[in-house]
């Protein structure tokens, strides 16, 4: 029977911790346990993380000082800085782990090869794949989306700091309602921002499936992929599994 095969996308933000900035490696190791969980139960696993922590094209761009594609390139590369500490994570909790990145740099990590990457998976390692799509002007939601659909993942997860998707800004409304299924449609809808529009319509194109569930839940992506869909929100087609 051929094994579950996943993508997991993670924020930097995600990594930043109370600092608000930097790496937390505590935060680091929980993740890696997680992930570990996943590997354990003969999931096969795909990470993704965004730089955000680091630096983003945008905010970098946006007195004029630095030309945008510019900017861009420093959010991939801080993206390769997330991803290389993520893999020293997984190892330190007993994984193998592969880093592959969209920009070759090839003393730090491999080159993104979809066949190699797939190869890695079937063996049982975890794949960590870095500076995004190798583009400016997309973002490390689409690179997910992207490699999710290149090595044929069943779903995408999208780790944060919420259970799911609302209605509203949940932290800025108390009364945002949480929407346990939503279709893509609903999904590029102007209030609700689950990812960027480019990864919606490629995911929708694809016909992948998107959760975004709460990563500070411990077991909770294990959880989700073994079926038990009641802490997340899913993101699909109408009618379709
Ligand atoms: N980025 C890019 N092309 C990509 C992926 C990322 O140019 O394919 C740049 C972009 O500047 C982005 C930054 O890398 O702002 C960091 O990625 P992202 O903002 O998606 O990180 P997250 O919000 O998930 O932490």
């Amino acid at each position: 029977m051929a094994k579950k095969r996943v993508l997991v996308k993670f924020s930097g933000e995600a990594l930043a911790g109370e600092a608000g900035h930097g790496i937390d490696t505590q935060i680091l190791n929980y993740i890696s346990q997680e992930i570990k969980s996943l590997v354990d139960a003969d999931i096969e696993v795909g990470i993704v993380i965004g730089g955000g922590n680091i630096i983003r094209g945008v905010t970098a761009a946006k007195d004029g000082i630095i030309k945008r594609t510019s900017a861009d390139y420093m959010g991939m590369l801080a993206t390769v800085i997330n991803a290389v500490a993520m893999q020293e994570a997984c190892e330190h909790a007993g994984l193998d782990a592969r880093l592959q990145t969209a920009i070759k740099m090839e003393q730090i990590a491999e080159p993104y090869i979809n066949r190699r990457a797939v190869r890695h998976l079937e063996k049982g390692r975890v794949v960590i794949f870095g500076a995004g799509t190798g583009n400016p002007f997309f973002t490390t939601d689409t690179a997910a989306t992207l490699r999710a659909i290149e090595i044929g993942a069943e779903v995408i997860i999208k780790a944060t700091k919420v259970d799911g998707v609302y209605d509203r800004d949940p932290v800025k409304f108390s009364d945002a309602v949480k929407l346990p299924e939503i279709t893509y449609e609903e999904a590029l809808s102007e209030h609700i921002k689950v990812m960027d529009d480019t990864s919606i319509a490629l995911a929708k194109d694809n016909n992948l499936p998107i959760i975004v569930c709460d990563m500070n839940k411990k077991g909770n992506i294990l959880e989700i992929i073994n079926g038990n869909l009641e802490n997340c929100s899913i993101v699909k087609n109408k009618g379709k599994k």
